[in-house]
């Protein structure tokens, strides 16, 4: 990589003697010029008339994908297209205006981030290039996270998985809060944001910010991270809280079209599977650690589990990370007995 004083060296020698004369103009400029290249088009997943969104094949970031592994939403609306989730990048955010754009000329009113982890929102970026004043919605729990480096966080594992492919992304947080609770109206499109509150879990189901959005016409729900068919990260959120939400859902939402945050839709079908998962590891831990195991002698009884062996087994990251789902599993445990 070039070092920033060969950089000027070299826009000074091709005579942009303004831009160096400028600071800010120049380090925009810097960061066109490592600008890691674009995040080829992906296809989009129609849903209803209104809602489609772009499937994520791979289960994990990396160099080939790009770090393209979450599932970006768009609802097209008579007041214009609301976004939900915005990639790992600003190339993947860019990405999905592209395929935008083949659906509809109407603008983008309206961009919705269901939580922290970065693979959600750090695709932000392209929004405001593309609509400066376009309001950005998040949780307050996920403003604060991201001002206590959250951003940063995830700007850095992306760029050591995908090996410097959001290269020019600005961290760019939400800029409107959203709590649950709120309708939000987009003429033949209504919005209905639900927020898991529970403070005997710290509001936690994937995180204490999620947020889940309801297209209230269309019977679907954008979830964000708070069911998937995949061993993911379940160190910032509640088996318990999770088991809660669930079955409180599960019923809430009969007879819905769920879109997750990873893999294809599916009806409430999706939630249940999730809260058998969780509820399968979290029983097991239970009655595993009053028995007096450790989270590694645990692992090979809960694999013998028939849901485990017969749905889960299947899943992306089974493999990898059920060790680590279940030890964080076992810490939840052990805190909750203090
Ligand atoms: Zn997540």
């Amino acid at each position: 990589m070039m070092k920033r004083r060969d950089f000027f060296r070299t826009v000074m020698a091709a005579g942009a003697g303004a831009s160096v004369l400028n600071p800010l103009f120049a380090l925009a400029e810097e960061l066109q010029e490592f600008k890691a290249p674009p995040m080829p088009d992906q296809p989009v997943t129609k849903v209803t008339d209104r809602c489609y969104y772009i499937l994520a094949k791979d289960p994990e970031p990396n160099p080939e994908n790009h770090g393209f592994f979450s599932n970006p939403g768009i609802i097209i609306t008579q007041k214009g297209v609301v976004v939900l989730e915005t990639g790992s990048s600003v190339q993947i955010g860019e990405m999905v205006l592209r395929q935008i754009r083949k659906l509809t000329d109407k603008p983008v009113v309206a961009v919705i981030n269901t939580h922290y982890h970065g693979d959600h929102w750090l695709g932000n970026h392209a929004f405001v290039q593309a609509y400066p004043d376009v309001p950005i919605y998040g949780h307050p729990a996920m403003m604060q996270k991201i001002k206590d480096g959250e951003g940063k966080f995830w700007f850095d594992f992306f760029q050591r998985l995908t090996d410097n492919a959001i290269t020019g992304t600005v961290i760019t947080p939400p800029n409107r809060t959203l709590k649950g609770g709120e309708t939000l109206n987009f003429g033949d499109v209504t919005l209905k944001i639900h927020h898991y509150q529970n403070p005997d879990y710290d509001n936690k189901v994937h995180t204490e910010s999620d947020l889940m959005v309801e297209v209230v016409e269309d019977k679907v729900i954008y979830s964000g991270d708070v069911a998937m068919r995949r061993i993911a990260n379940a160190s910032d959120g509640s088996f318990r809280g999770t088991i809660d939400a669930m079955q409180q859902w599960i019923r809430a939402f009969d007879g819905h079209t769920i879109i997750p945050g990873h893999g294809p839709h599916d009806g409430v079908a999706l939630f249940k599977d999730h809260l058998t998962f969780f509820k399968t590891i979290w029983d097991d831990v239970a009655k595993y650690y009053e028995e007096g195991l450790a989270d590694f002698e645990m692992k090979p009884k809960i694999m013998e589990e028939p849901f485990m062996k017969n749905v889960a087994s299947k899943w992306p990251g089974y493999n990898s990370t059920l060790g680590k789902f279940i030890a964080v599993a076992v810490q939840e445990y052990e805190n909750a007995m203090l």
